[in-house]
């Protein structure tokens, strides 16, 4: 059994400010650093206790370098750096039984903590007419190469999302978001003994199954100004819907995904 996770750092159990999860933040980012090492070392943990045979981290946050590898369990591997080709999810195959996104946040325009959909630039997203955040984004990527997303953590509003998406997987709610800015937190403490009940009950499940990842797939983002869609529009085969509507149809799911990541890169470029 391959375990595979996915960590981003604003739904760590605390955050809710940016320079909590920016390098720029100095001691304050340092800190949560050390937290979301130790949120992921407990599912590492509990993982291998449940019989997981390899278990890989992708660092999924910002700079995708914010995990202590100096502290990492000993039992995982770590992806990190970036750019990689598959972002959030570099080093996603067929050969995982499950996969865990940890640390997640809700998508943009919605009442989470530090509420985005990969950046400021986006001001809403869809994929064949459903609206989508990085993790319906995440979960159609893995459920591409057949691996059923077992385990969430996060806010309550990324909670919302995910039972929506994926029915009845683990959903480890570490804080309520009280606004953008503002959280009724865990302790750092509790959240971890949550996340190791989580991982046990995710993976003792058989019956969970992979999203189906649509093919032909639209993508279809709206962004917050004119000049970030005449940037993103660039992108060949993209479609200008409007001012600030630009599509793109894959073949398949995962060449969406990339024209996704490609469009909002050039939009961030201008
Ligand atoms: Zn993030």
């Amino acid at each position: 059994m391959r375990v595979y996770i996915s960590a981003d750092m604003e739904g760590v159990a605390g955050v809710w400010a940016w320079e909590q999860v920016e390098t720029r933040g100095g001691g304050e980012y340092t800190r949560y650093q050390r937290l979301m090492t130790a949120e992921v070392n407990t599912v590492i943990h509990g993982a291998l206790q449940a019989g997981a045979t390899a278990v890989c981290i992708n660092d999924a946050h910002g700079g995708m370098r914010n995990l202590l590898v100096e502290n990492l369990h000993p039992g995982a591997q770590l992806i990190t750096g970036t750019p990689k080709k598959l972002g959030m999810m570099e080093g996603i195959d067929r050969g995982f039984t499950a996969a865990c996104f940890l640390g997640y946040h809700a998508r943009a325009g919605s009442a989470g903590i530090l509420a985005h959909t990969y950046s400021d630039v986006v001001h809403c997203l869809q994929v064949n007419g459903q609206e989508m955040g990085e993790l319906g984004l995440n979960a159609l990527l893995a459920g591409y190469f057949g691996v059923p997303v077992v385990m969430v953590s996060g806010d309550q509003v990324l909670a919302g999302e995910a039972r929506k998406l994926l029915g009845e997987i683990e959903v480890v709610i570490v804080k309520e978001a009280l606004n953008y800015h503002a959280a009724r937190s865990l302790s750092p403490r509790q959240v971890r003994a949550k996340l190791l009940q989580g991982i046990a009950r995710a993976l003792e499940r058989k019956n969970l199954k992979p999203l189906s990842a649509p093919a032909p797939a639209t993508v279809t983002i709206e962004f917050n100004d004119p000049a970030r869609a005449a940037a993103a529009a660039i992108l060949p085969r993209s479609r200008r819907l409007n001012a600030v509507t630009i599509a793109y149809t894959g073949d398949d799911y995962l060449e969406a995904y990339q024209a996704m990541r490609s469009l909002i890169a050039l939009a961030k470029s201008s």
